[in-house]
């Protein structure tokens, strides 16, 4: 079921190895926030449903990095629909290029199909959903493509597989992964102006002073990994 963060922001907080799978109701376009495996596509479809919004009418569909978990859903919905898929230019190259290894489908057993990533992303790169506007954070570290998604007028990022909640953070042991660059990455987070609310790829949202959770996930990520920024 997806809950309801802000007007037009809704999660749907998975209990699985998929993803969480966010939606911003912008009207006449609608974006998705990953897409978790594609595993369980008619349950994302029943759960769209109970909040008005059907495959056919998703326009785009913004992913924080190309890991199976998170695009492996793609396929399904651009068979019913038509989005522009957004992706980091670290990545979308690759996929572009039809380049699946940094999906890590093979790992995990699995086939993503090739597709075509149109909305190419860079740092400072500025997304509309109807009158939703989201800056694109360029943020390394999980992947060398992971990015945040952030809406800086309601205080809401997405976080992806960079910053999780309860202090904690993405790991860094897959390729282009970076111990170094996911400390960076969690301290710019931590110094967000604007952030109350963090919506990570995976388990539980945070609702309240994401800025201090951020802050703690930055901290704990730098003793771990012993880095010094
Ligand atoms: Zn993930
Ligand atoms: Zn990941």
């Amino acid at each position: 079921m997806f809950e309801t963060i802000a007007p037009n922001i809704h999660v749907l907080v998975s209990r699985s190895f998929d993803s969480n799978i966010g939606l911003i109701d912008g009207g006449k376009q609608k974006a998705l926030i990953d897409t978790g495996t594609g595993m369980y596509h008619s349950f994302l479809e029943g759960s769209l449903l109970k909040v008005g919004v059907t495959i056919e009418s998703i326009t785009d569909i913004l992913l924080t990095h190309s890991h199976i978990d998170h695009i492996g859903g793609v396929a399904n919905i651009i068979r019913e629909a038509s989005p522009k898929v957004h992706l980091h230019k670290a990545e979308a190259d690759l996929i572009n290029a039809g380049d699946m290894r940094l999906t890590l489908a093979d790992t995990f057993g699995a086939e993503v199909p090739r597709m075509k990533i149109e909305g190419v992303l860079q740092e400072g790169s500025m997304i509309s959903i109807g009158n939703i506007k989201i800056d694109v954070l360029h943020t390394p570290g999980h992947s060398s493509g992971s990015v945040c998604y952030h809406i800086k007028e309601k205080g809401i990022v997405f976080t992806g597989d960079t910053m999780f909640s309860g202090g904690s953070f993405g790991r860094v042991d897959f390729p282009t992964g970076n111990p170094r660059e996911i400390v960076e990455s969690l301290k710019r987070l931590s110094e967000l102006d604007d952030f109350n609310t963090a919506l990570p790829g995976h388990m539980a949202p945070v609702r309240v002073s994401a800025t201090r959770s951020a802050l703690s996930s930055y901290q704990m990520a730098r003793n771990w990994f012993n880095v010094d920024i």
